[in-house]
């Protein structure tokens, strides 16, 4: 079992061909805010409650 991420389900990331695939959702978390950082200049420490939330609803369990 696996937490995936695959960026372009985000509303207006569309583009951006970034996945993230982890064993646990908290590393998932984790490489989900470098990818932000690095590719997005997104600092994930200021995303609100309702970032996150929608975020947690686009990541799937694989
Ligand atoms: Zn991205």
């Amino acid at each position: 079992m696996a937490y995936s991420y695959a960026c372009a389900d985000c509303e207006g990331m569309e583009s951006c061909p970034g996945k993230v695939v982890a064993e646990t959702e908290n590393e998932l978390w984790q490489l989900l805010a470098l990818h932000a950082k690095l590719a997005h200049d997104e600092n994930a420490s200021a995303w609100d409650d309702k970032t996150r939330t929608y975020l947690k609803t686009l990541v799937k369990v694989v």
